[in-house]
């Protein structure tokens, strides 16, 4: 197996919404494919990534760095010992060389592109879908079938209202979510809790209202919402601090009667595990949600896990941000916890294969090879723009 090319484009997802800390209207993304020489079905064999919502493109850093050090060391470098398929693990260490430790900054991102593009790879290599090649080498082949997601929105567009927020939620009810998330923190105290008491009252009985700060509040501000929050039975409050003000999260944990969810800004293990070590958050309760496309793929990832089995913690406690097919062959491959989603939003790179259905807060995942961008038509022809315009 040869790798002939490593190619990499920057895509615009904008959207006219904003979350509690940032508006997305210049929202872009890095895609990358890696090139082989192998043939399956008549199909040249490529490796598809990209990254999460959230963070912009990587192109500088993929160029100047990532793609570069792979390109120099040749791909023998990175394969496996019979020559037959790419080794993600050894690709992380020819990204990473010369990488100092700490201060991860967004490489993370560009490292996490770059290492999905590897797994999709690698299991289409295999002719297998990710997560059952993932049950197979880190689970004795114990899979889940299907996998627990939410919908997130209930984001702060522009002249929205109550009405428009509730048209929203009721939308991902009808589609068959179980679980529907809304932002806060963009808005008063009391603004905010009549968004969520409006939503609530969409609710049956099993459905639940998450709410997600993105990191807006102070202490004293984190206090009076958890305060006000603790008066809603919720699936979960998200976020309330910085991401890196562990001391924040844990008096705000300590306070809540809720559960806590956090961890998609934390983009290294080191970070993850400062969480877990300091944040104050219970193993019983609270949900982790580092999001492996933006902090250095799965290869990282895994040593997260590590940390958590160490810690006492269950992986049904992660719930990976990001709204992936990538997070969600990690779901159900390494029996995480379950997966965000945001349909309708971050078109075409966001959302699970076009035909998938979810059913009582679950979807199932497609059976084909890799994580499945085959599966999404519009990203697809995204790819294949890509692949043409650099000569594939
Ligand atoms: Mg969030």
């Amino acid at each position: 197996m040869k790798i002939l090319d490593i190619i990499d484009g920057v895509f615009p997802i904008s959207s006219a919404i904003k979350n509690a800390y940032i508006s997305f209207a210049e929202m872009t993304c890095s895609a990358v494919a890696v090139v082989t020489d192998q043939v399956r079905d008549g199909e040249r064999v490529v490796g598809f990534g990209f990254h999460s919502n959230g963070r912009y493109d990587q192109q500088g850093i993929l160029r100047s760095r990532m793609i570069k050090r792979l390109n120099q060391a040749g791909a023998e470098e990175f394969m496996n010992a019979e020559g037959t398929n790419v080794d993600p693990f050894k690709a992380w260490q020819v990204m990473m060389a010369n990488e100092k430790p700490g201060g991860h900054g967004e490489r993370s991102v560009a490292v996490g592109t770059l290492d999905m593009a590897m797994w999709d790879l690698a299991a289409k290599l295999e002719g297998k879908p990710l997560y059952k090649m993932l049950a197979e080498q880190y689970r004795d082949g114990i899979s889940d079938d299907s996998v627990y997601v939410y919908a997130a929105g209930g984001y702060y567009y522009p002249d929205k209202g109550i009405k428009g927020l509730t048209e929203e939620m009721q939308g991902y009810l009808d589609l068959g979510y179980d679980t529907i998330k809304i932002k806060i923190g963009g808005a008063s105290l009391s603004e905010d809790c009549q968004r969520i008491e409006a939503v609530i009252a969409l609710l049956d009985s099993g459905q639940k209202l998450a709410v997600d700060a993105n990191g807006r509040f102070d202490l004293a501000m984190a206090l009076e919402y958890v305060q006000a929050l603790n008066q809603y039975e919720l699936k979960w409050f998200e976020e309330p601090g910085d991401p890196l003000d562990f001391k924040l999260l844990a008096e705000v944990a300590a306070a809540s009667l809720n559960p806590i969810a956090t961890g998609e800004n934390l983009f290294s293990m080191q970070d993850a595990r400062n969480l877990i070590r300091y944040g104050g958050l219970q193993a019983d309760r609270d949900i982790l949600q580092v999001d492996p496309a933006l902090s250095y793929g799965l290869v990282e990832y895994l040593r997260f896990l590590g940390i958590l089995t160490d810690s006492g913690w269950s992986h049904r406690s992660c719930i990976p941000h990001g709204g992936h097919q990538f997070a969600l062959h990690l779901t159900a491959g390494l029996g995480l916890g379950g997966n965000e989603s945001y349909p309708g939003l971050f078109f075409p790179f966001g959302g699970f294969a076009d035909d998938a259905v979810i059913k009582e807060g679950r979807i199932a995942l497609a059976k084909e090879p890799g994580i499945g961008i085959e599966q999404k038509k519009e990203l697809m022809k995204l790819y294949r723009r890509m692949l043409t315009e650099n000569g594939w």
